[in-house]
């Protein structure tokens, strides 16, 4: 982009005296991961891409559904009756709203294997996950490699969010040694979410990535921020300092990266278990035809669904695979065994 086409474009942010011509540059040059791109996700890409953030890697597991409709702003009626994967709906959708930049959209989850690649090049992460073992596996890699993190969550009306940024703040697993043991989490599966607490979050996630991208953070100002957007209670607290007996960012312990926090299989919610499955590429059109003949297949070039009454698996090319219908493990497992392989 010539630095007139900038201006023009960016106009309106290159007059707040705080980016300017200088900053707006450095935005352009700026590379951004994002893990998870349900509501908090699409919402942060959605306003990255507009700033002109000049690369963005989008890294999500899931497909499009209808409900998500209500809150996760990149996607559509026709994603969701594609099942497309949401890392290419958002990958597409956003290069229709910004060409000039780079948007990577990776279908796959998080796990140790593949953080440190997928996290490693750039400069910063935000958070759009619905777990904590994944936002654990996000805060190994942003200590071990000194990379800054903005955490978020939102659930029925409320928030949460904090800037992470390690030697300066506390860590993900510090915030938690202070909280104490979690029990059962309520999630948007159980109590569901109104999208305006998730662009309530979204937005503060997006205003701490603009500082931190353009080098204008400061401990001093940072703040955790929690919210009810029904009740309207707000409240902010100056960020805790590092934990010196943390196990993570004192002693340096990455369990999540070392695969003993993982787990193989995991519940995600609204009654469906996955399976990771990772090194065992499937050849979907082959599976497709073999499938055809034990229930109703649907597919597209990344997933395959198939509908065994009353089970709903979805597979993905690289091996993993969502069983809906059940919560069992057990079942699960037995499922991807008879109809993918074991
Ligand atoms: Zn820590």
């Amino acid at each position: 982009m010539s630095s007139s086409e900038e201006f023009r474009r960016y106009s309106r942010q290159i007059l707040f005296a705080e980016i300017g011509a200088e900053g707006q540059r450095r935005l352009s040059q700026a590379r951004v991961a994002l893990v998870g791109c349900g509501a908090l996700g699409s919402a942060q890409a959605n306003a990255l891409a507009r700033a002109g953030v000049g690369f963005l890697r989008i890294i999500d597991r899931d497909f499009v559904e209808e409900s998500n409709l209500q809150r996760q702003v990149l996607f559509d009626e026709a994603d969701a009756q594609e099942a497309l994967p949401k890392a290419v709906a958002a990958e597409r959708k956003l290069a229709r709203i910004n060409s000039s930049i780079r948007v990577e959209g990776v279908v796959a989850d998080l796990v140790p294997q593949n953080a440190e690649a997928l996290l490693g090049d750039c400069e910063l992460i935000l958070d759009g996950t619905d777990n904590f073992e994944t936002r654990g596996l996000v805060n190994d890699v942003a200590v071990k490699l000194a990379k800054p993190w903005v955490y978020g969550g939102v659930v029925a009306s409320s928030g949460v969010l904090m800037p992470i940024v390690p030697g300066q703040t506390a860590c993900f697993d510090c915030l938690l040694e202070g909280a104490g043991a979690t029990g059962a989490e309520e999630t948007c599966d159980t109590v569901g979410v109104i999208n305006p607490a998730v662009n309530w979050v979204a937005a503060l996630q997006v205003s701490e990535a603009l500082r931190l991208l353009l080098g204008k953070w400061k401990f001093e100002q940072a703040r955790m921020h929690r919210g009810d957007l029904w009740r309207n209670h707000f409240q902010s607290s100056p960020v805790p300092k590092p934990r010196p007996d943390c196990r993570t960012c004192g002693a340096r312990e990455f369990r999540y990266l070392s695969g003993e926090a993982q787990p193989q299989i995991t519940l995600c919610g609204r009654n469906s278990v996955q399976i990771h499955e990772r090194g065992r590429r499937l050849d979907l059109a082959q599976l497709r035809e073999r499938l055809a003949a034990h229930g109703t297949v649907r597919g597209n070039p990344f997933l395959l669904r198939l509908w065994v009454s009353p089970y709903e698996l979805t597979v993905f090319a690289d091996g993993r695979a969502i069983i809906g219908g059940t919560k069992d493990p057990a079942v699960a497992r037995s499922l991807y065994a008879r109809y993918i392989g074991s």
